[in-house]
């Protein structure tokens, strides 16, 4: 009777239990249709505004006869708009590749990539992309030779950390000074900090630059072009690598810190992996 009992309860157990995974799988769902919804909304909006002020110029340019200067001005706003479009194309494919490399990339599709030698090529490429004197960007490593492989996705570490620097140089416009500083301070991660002495983020909006579409509007920032993507993606790459990033400003004028801490392998991941092999 005692073993009906048990093997009854046991029974219940086992349906009660598959009905809670059930049921949050079925959340974790209805929550990820919701961000596609809203992320679908963003990039409607962010495509459609430069799309209709083109064809309200060249409606304009059709109806009226205007005056070769202002015709002149008008070819120059529609080739910002259009300018902004191809940006905005540009990372919405980015954030796409970021989002579903590291959704759908398993572990065993990553490779061991080695944060400190592609920290160098992408302040190497920042010089060469925006031509800038070699002295405007440093790098301070603090790790003391440490081991700084990470499992992940090269194109797209990589992708996150050329979005900073270009923000770096894009929000400095009283000359470039950036130093990429890495350490070990907190176990088992690589902390990566690109500091730079631009105009800064006032300390109300720090969060928010992560967010899709979000721009700091009121201040010196809101005339450099942008799609306020760039940061967004930043923190997708870094968290599909069980990281994360983080923004701090000391306030306007006084420069930005974008911080990216990554996991490291585990010290020997590779040896028994080459052991398998073998
Ligand atoms: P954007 O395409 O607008 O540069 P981001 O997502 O890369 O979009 O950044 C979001 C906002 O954060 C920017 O519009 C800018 O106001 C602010 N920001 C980002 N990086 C910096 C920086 N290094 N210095 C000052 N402001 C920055």
């Amino acid at each position: 009777r005692i073993a009906m009992l048990v093997l009854g309860v046991i029974f219940f157990a086992v349906i009660i239990a598959g009905m809670v995974l059930n049921t949050i799988f079925l959340v974790r769902e209805i929550r990820r249709n919701e961000r596609q919804d809203s992320f679908l909304n963003a990039v409607t909006h962010e495509l459609k505004t430069p799309i209709a002020s083109i064809r309200l110029y060249l409606d304009t340019l059709q109806r009226r006869p205007l005056e070769e200067s202002q015709r002149q001005e008008f070819y120059t706003r529609m080739r910002e708009d259009n300018d902004r479009l191809l940006a905005t194309v540009e990372q919405i494919l980015r954030a796409g590749e970021a989002g579903a490399k590291g959704l759908q990339r398993n572990a065993k599709g990553r490779l061991p990539v080695d944060v400190r030698a592609l920290t160098q090529a992408c302040l190497e490429e920042t010089l060469r992309r925006h031509h800038l004197a070699e002295d405007a960007v440093k790098m301070v490593d603090d790790t003391a030779g440490a081991d700084l492989r990470v499992n992940g996705d090269a194109d797209s570490l990589r992708t996150a950390m050329l979005n900073v620097l270009d923000n770096a140089v894009k929000y400095s416009p009283a000359g470039v000074h950036i130093t990429a500083e890495l350490n070990t301070a907190r176990r088992g991660f690589v902390i990566l900090r690109f500091i730079d002495t631009g105009m800064g983020i006032p300390p109300g909006q720090l969060g928010r630059v992560f967010h899709r579409f979000y721009r700091v509007g009121g201040n010196a920032s809101a005339k450099v072009k942008g799609t306020g993507l760039g940061l967004f993606i930043v923190r997708a790459i870094a968290r599909n690598h069980g990281g994360d990033a983080s923004a701090q400003s000391y306030g306007e004028g006084r420069g930005t810190t974008i911080t990216l801490q990554l996991p490291l392998m585990p010290a020997g991941a590779d040896t028994k992996a080459a052991r398998k092999v073998s």
